[in-house]
């Protein structure tokens, strides 16, 4: 099974700081660096770790910005999929405080702009049986129309509608497996119980559904009726940024590695605790390595 990852790619730049700012106020950071990010490069990246070949959809600019993301991205896997736009490549800022918590501003021009429909490879490469992972940074009209296409290629549609587009409520008409964090599922369901939220995303649509709780946990729900608490491990918090994004890909690489959607979503998690105990978005992402170790 083949994992296609269609979304976005973009340079993070990482402060950390004691504190956040507030309006108006200039903070002297006490570090700053560079690194790959955009939730579908991180969910590309830990899918490719589990071992699984998977192939990853995005667009980048005609720039220098988008020459070094095609460098970075190809120390972990093939980045021939990737289309160039004549647009600058995207960038986010993420600002990091003293706690581990995150707050991130994204400049998205190319994730807006591309429609792997039409750009690139993707419909033909898509076949039956393969996992299908979008998230919420494509146009929402695209994101809709690749769930469609891959469903009926006769794929697994893996989606994480994160981020939630203002003021619109995604389809979960074609989607397999359904994963959001707490706010996200309350967002699309209007619950705040993540249990009867997890639930609700199936009656929306999805066949299986994911809610992850953060330093709690996650719920999977496998669309029978039953829905089950999965612990995370304690662990000191670094960095959460990005622990979403290792989950998302590092379940979908199980998936393919042919774990059922319970065996997949506890390595998830174990995947997910090691992200936060390390600094970076890509960089706190277990290695092959340490995945190989997390699936024996
Ligand atoms: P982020 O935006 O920080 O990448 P998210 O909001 O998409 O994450 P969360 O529910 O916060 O999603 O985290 C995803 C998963 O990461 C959780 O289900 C859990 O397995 C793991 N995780 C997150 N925070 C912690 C933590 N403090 N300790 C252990 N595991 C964690």
């Amino acid at each position: 099974m083949r994992v296609h990852v269609v979304g976005n790619v973009c340079v993070d730049t990482t402060f950390r700081l004691d504190r956040f700012p507030a309006a108006g106020e200039t903070l002297n950071a006490s570090d700053h660096a560079d690194g790959l990010g955009g939730k579908g490069a991180n969910q590309a990246v830990a899918a490719v770790r589990t071992g699984a070949d998977v192939r990853f959809h995005a667009a980048i600019g005609n720039d220098a910005a988008g020459a070094w993301i095609t460098d970075q991205l190809s120390r972990d896997l093939d980045a021939s999929h990737l289309t160039m736009l004549p647009l600058p490549s995207d960038r986010s800022t993420i600002l990091v405080d003293a706690r581990g918590e995150n707050l991130i501003v994204t400049g998205a021009s190319c994730a807006a702009a591309f429609d792997p429909l039409a750009a690139s490879g993707f419909i033909r490469s898509v076949e039956r049986g393969d996992i299908v992972v979008v998230q919420g940074n494509l146009d929402p009209d695209v994101t809709t129309a690749c769930l469609k296409l891959a469903r009926s290629a006769g794929a697994m549609t893996v989606f994480n509608p994160s981020p939630l587009a203002a003021g619109h409520t995604p389809s979960l008409s074609d989607v397999s497996l359904a994963i959001a964090n707490a706010g996200e599922a309350e967002q699309l369901t209007g619950i705040s119980d993540p249990d009867a939220a997890a639930r609700e995303l199936i009656r929306q649509g999805a066949d299986t559904a994911i809610v992850t709780l953060g330093a709690v946990g996650c719920l999977v729900a496998d669309g029978k009726g039953r829905v089950d608490r999965l612990v995370a491990p304690r662990v000191a918090v670094v960095d959460t940024s990005g622990a979403g994004d290792v989950f998302c890909g590092c379940l979908a690489g199980c998936l393919a590695a042919g774990m059922d959607l319970a065996a997949a979503a506890r390595i998830a998690v174990r995947a997910a605790a090691i992200s936060v105990g390390c600094a970076g978005t890509l960089g706190s992402c277990p290695d092959r390595r340490e995945m190989k170790l997390l699936m024996e």
